[in-house]
């Protein structure tokens, strides 16, 4: 999608802080950080929100890029939380999906 940030980020027209990348999905930090650890996990492909997340095998991908990014970036072991805002209740401001990886601190209330 032309207009999308996260599209333009997976397709390298703009560059964020990448932290894992492969031909499937693109993780970056992100630019307003809630913890240490604060990074996004997108899908190359424009996926809207989670309720247009029809792919099983994209979704595990997600889920295991999230695993090993907290590995990479060592809070595998002392915990991390996985958030996933989906439309406006849920806080969702980016129309990518994108699932946040948090990590470096006790996490204890949701992002604002
Ligand atoms: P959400 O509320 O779940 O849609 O979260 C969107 C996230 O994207 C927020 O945590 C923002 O700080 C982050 N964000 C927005 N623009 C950028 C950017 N250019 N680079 C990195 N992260 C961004
Ligand atoms: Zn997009």
């Amino acid at each position: 999608m032309s207009d999308c940030l996260f599209c333009k980020m997976a397709s390298g027209e703009i560059k964020p802080d990448v932290v894992y990348e492969d031909e499937k999905v693109l993780a970056f930090r992100d630019i307003n950080p809630k913890a240490p650890v604060h990074i996004l996990v997108i899908p190359k492909i424009h996926v809207a929100t989670l309720n247009d997340l029809n792919n099983g095998d994209l979704a595990g991908l997600l889920l295991q890029t999230v695993a090993k990014i907290a590995q990479q970036e060592g809070v595998a072991e002392s915990g991390y939380r996985t958030i996933i805002n989906c439309n406006s209740d849920g806080g969702q401001e980016v129309y990518h999906l994108h699932l946040h990886l948090l990590g470096g601190k006790k996490i204890t209330s949701p992002l604002a």
